[in-house]
């Protein structure tokens, strides 16, 4: 079940583009600057997590219909 989402992820995340996914925030802002290597950190807000995680939200933001 969980290799089974993972694919499903995998075919989405194509879709999606994962560079822009890792470098949007949740204030809506998008910037290469925002992530630095596993960091991301908003330019506009200041909003920090790891730039991995971040993407995932915004991947299944995507996914789920609340894309930016
Ligand atoms: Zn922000």
């Amino acid at each position: 079940m969980i290799a089974y989402k993972a694919e499903m992820a995998g075919i989405r995340v194509e879709w999606v583009n994962p560079t822009y996914t890792s470098q949007t925030c949740q204030c809506g802002h998008r910037e290469k600057a925002n992530r630095n290597g596993i960091r991301f950190r908003c330019q506009r807000c200041g909003y920090t997590l790891h730039a991995d995680l971040n993407g995932a939200i915004n991947i299944a933001k995507a996914i789920s219909g609340f894309a930016v």
